[in-house]
């Protein structure tokens, strides 16, 4: 099996392993790793589409992250995806209608899709520091716009040799959402709300990442930083699985013929969740286009539209709030692909991002991203997709996955496609309850109790046991700081040992 080994976007020269990638979690010089070459592997949907979740996850894991041993990543998968999961198929899709699934990645711990990559993530984590003899403790810094944080921390929660600190923005997180991380048990875990919004919080850590006198402080100290955050190669590979498997699924159950064109659309935030299928694409799954759905905050719309990504613009809390970003981290892995791979290039874009909020790319730069239709949906379309779902093909659906589910409507107006598409259901209602509750019956003002009474009613899906006693359980995290304090929060976390 060949050895793909991986670079940064924004200095090539730094090439590393793939455990050295998932330790570092981010490129010094602040660039994000890439791999070098796109993998070969060998998909023959008469062989995957009677494979278990768990084998794609070994074949898709093995070829990307090739200095692991099989024994090594059979441990890691065989351990991640359990009975945490409510469903055996770990990742399930659901037919809704006119040629759309919903791949339901909500099935773990916290019930959202950040799930999928963090069950595994601490695991990858732990073998890669064994096999390059760390002798540190791994610090995990992680910044959230609400599910990361907690899926980060029901991972990394009393995992030897690991300690995760999580900055959420205080008014940008679902009640659930919220009730979920300031409950989070573990010896090694804290919880910070910030006075700030996800972008400010994911600044501030990626500073902290570049920050070589903090790094002399907490090595001194006996721990090394690492990233929980989809700017790290471990949350993204893992991401990949699930598409192979859903299009497995499909040709199975005879929904498609084998090596049909489908589309994918995904609710979008940080762009990593998107770009796991784009390198699905890259492997040979037999992806048309790549639908990329954005709430208010549009600045990826406009993006894929004009080549200008432009930051500098009103920031919105919306019913999707883990969409609420302006600041697309993982985009710099595709404008790398974009920008043939130039990184003096892809270091310039960056360094105006960050100096002037604002960055162009010349069209036909972008015209090499045509694989890619983007457009957004409102709170109010947003809603008015919950209840028509509902109505119509008694389906319940959270806010994320409704934006996306407008977005490929528009899709399919525009482009009259009848291509079978796969949406990404990133969050089951429960998280959301607040806003579906709403959108389906027009009530407000319920306790969080009577919210999950009246889902459940409702949709005829049980309360997840992530939630079910979540109101009731003692709060373990109160600390708020602001933005600049964010570091002492760090250095006050990790004390020596
Ligand atoms: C994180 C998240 C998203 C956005 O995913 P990205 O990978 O950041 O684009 C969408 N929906 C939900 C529910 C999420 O938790």
């Amino acid at each position: 099996m060949s050895n793909i080994m991986y670079i940064s976007t924004r200095d090539t020269k730094n090439r590393v392993t793939a455990s050295q990638a998932i330790l570092k979690g981010i490129s010094q010089e602040g660039g994000l790793f890439v791999p070098e070459n796109i993998p070969t592997i060998d998909l023959d949907w008469n062989v995957l589409k009677n494979q278990s979740y768990q084998e794609i996850a070994q074949k898709v894991l093995s070829v990307f992250l090739s200095d692991f041993t099989q024994e090594e990543i059979r441990e890691c998968v065989t351990r991640a995806y359990d009975q945490k999961f409510d469903d055996q198929k770990i990742a399930p899709l659901h037919y809704l209608n006119e040629n759309i699934y919903l791949l339901e990645l909500f099935h773990g711990n916290t019930i959202a899709f950040k799930d999928m990559a963090l069950s595994i993530l601490p695991y990858l984590m732990t073998t890669a520091a064994k096999k390059n003899k760390l002798k540190e403790k791994i610090a995990i810094l992680t910044a959230t716009s609400g599910d990361t944080g907690k899926a980060a921390m029901a991972g990394f929660a009393d995992v030897d040799g690991t300690k995760i600190i999580v900055f959420y923005p205080k008014d940008g997180v679902s009640n659930i959402q919220r009730q979920q991380m300031i409950t989070q048990p573990g010896d090694n875990v804290k919880v910070v709300a910030i006075e700030g919004n996800f972008d400010d919080a994911q600044t501030e850590v990626k500073k902290m990442f570049q920050d070589q006198q903090l790094k002399q402080i907490l090595l001194e100290r006996g721990y090394v930083l690492s990233s929980a955050n989809s700017i790290n190669i471990g949350r993204l590979v893992p991401q990949i699985v699930y598409y192979v498997y859903a299009y497995a699924q499909l040709v199975k159950e005879n929904r498609i013929e084998n090596g049909r064109t489908i589309d994918i659309a995904v609710p979008t935030g940080n762009f990593g969740n998107i770009l796991a299928a784009y390198y699905a694409k890259k492997i040979g799954v037999p992806i048309g286009k790549l639908i990329c759905a954005a709430n208010r905050n549009n600045v990826l719309v406009d993006f894929f539209n004009s080549g200008q990504y432009n930051a500098k613009r009103e920031f919105y809390l919306t019913s999707s709030p883990s969409m609420d970003i302006l600041v697309s981290s993982n985009l710099e892995r595709l404008i790398y692909f974009l920008v043939d791979e130039q990184d003096q290039i892809v270091n310039q874009l960056m360094k105006e991002l960050s100096n002037k909020g604002i960055y162009q790319i010349e069209k036909q730069l972008l015209d090499k991203s045509t694989e890619f239709y983007a457009n957004q949906a409102d709170d109010a379309e947003t809603q008015a997709t919950i209840r028509k779902v509902y109505e119509e093909d008694h389906y319940v659906m959270d806010p994320h996955t409704a934006v996306a589910y407008t977005v490929v409507n528009k899709y399919r107006n525009y482009s009259q496609s009848t291509n079978p598409t796969i949406i990404a259901a990133t969050a089951s209602p429960y998280k959301f309850s607040e806003t579906v509750v709403a959108a389906l019956t027009g009530e407000k003002g319920h306790s969080e109790v009577q919210l999950m009474k009246k889902l459940k009613d409702l949709s005829n899906v049980s309360i997840p046991e992530a939630v079910s006693q979540i109101m009731s359980q003692p709060v373990l995290h109160q600390s708020e700081v602001m933005i600049e304090d964010m570091k002492q929060s760090v250095l006050t976390f990790l004390v020596k040992e």
